[in-house]
């Protein structure tokens, strides 16, 4: 396997970055979790958009231009010669001293992983997850914006570990206010009533490309679809609830907090939606 880092390709075994990289010292860059479906990069625009303004927001600066970042995804993919993959794209503020600032930080490190794609268990989608509130809270909007998908991911970890803790594989991550936002890196959907939910982007989860392309396509096939701030009540009582994300795709979610959702298996309007999604998604991709 072979990894972009810095310019190069390197084995995966070489692959090493320097302690004094402001990335591992302080979480300090951005990153993109991709999906590659038969050879084509899924919304790839969209990841990269994403990226950008990612790292705007943190003021980091990528050398590389977006067609650039494309070419080097590209030749990432045809180097390990990989049709259906998970590729990780990250971009940290590089080799510095021990000081915060990011002025000693001359260039950012960019990285390109491209892996065989770790597929979630079948049962996953035959049963349905359980999950369960945990007690770690979304960050403030007003602190680091929730959009920025930087590489600082603690409150995520925490959330993925109260989740094993209680004995489940996901979690409900609530913001500060006690409003649902998302899973540990997922985004959450419930249909309830009829009407298929998702939280805003001011209620503070990450706008998740896939939760994107579920709400135009959900919109598409005649859902009414709402962006609509939501509580832990709306999702114990809903018909339906989901969850989305590039390497999840879409995931039922039967069991919450103990409470069976519909009537414990799966819905059939998500199960309708994994399948729409399954079949859009190699149109959506670019070469
Ligand atoms: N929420 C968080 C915190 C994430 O890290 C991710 C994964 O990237 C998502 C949601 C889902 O977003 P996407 O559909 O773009 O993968």
């Amino acid at each position: 396997q072979w990894i972009f880092l810095d310019g190069e390709f390197v084995k995966k075994e070489d692959a090493k970055i320097s302690v004094y990289d402001h990335g591992f010292l302080y979480g300090d860059g951005v990153f993109e979790g991709i999906r590659v479906y038969n050879g084509n990069i899924y919304k790839l625009d969209e990841h990269l958009l994403r990226l950008y303004h990612s790292a705007k927001s943190i003021m980091l600066d990528i050398p590389q231009s977006k067609e650039d970042m494309t070419e080097i995804i590209r030749q990432t993919l045809q180097k390990n010669k990989l049709e259906d993959a998970y590729i990780r794209l990250v971009v940290s503020r590089g080799v510095g001293n021990l000081g915060l600032d990011p002025a000693s930080c001359a260039n950012p490190s960019i990285i390109v992983i491209a892996e065989e794609l770790a597929i979630y268990p079948k049962e996953f989608y035959e049963h349905g997850l359980e999950i369960v509130t945990v007690a770690t809270r979304r960050n403030r909007p007003d602190v680091l914006s929730p959009k920025v998908k930087s590489l600082n991911y603690l409150n995520n970890i925490l959330v993925k570990m109260e989740a094993s803790l209680a004995g489940v594989s996901e979690a409900l991550m609530l913001n500060d206010q006690g409003y649902v936002a998302e899973g540990s890196a997922d985004n959450i959907f419930i249909i309830r009533n009829g009407v298929l939910m998702t939280p805003p982007g001011y209620i503070g989860a990450l706008e998740g490309i896939t939760r994107q392309a579920i709400l135009e396509m959900a919109e598409d096939m005649g859902y009414d679809v709402r962006e609509e701030a939501f509580t832990r009540h709306d999702v114990y009582t809903a018909e339906e609830v989901f969850l989305t994300g590039t390497a999840a795709e879409v995931i039922a979610v039967v069991k919450v907090d103990g409470r069976v959702i519909g009537n414990g298996q799966p819905g059939e309007e998500t199960n309708r939606l994994l399948r729409a999604f399954r079949q859009k998604v190699v149109e959506d991709g670019v070469k």
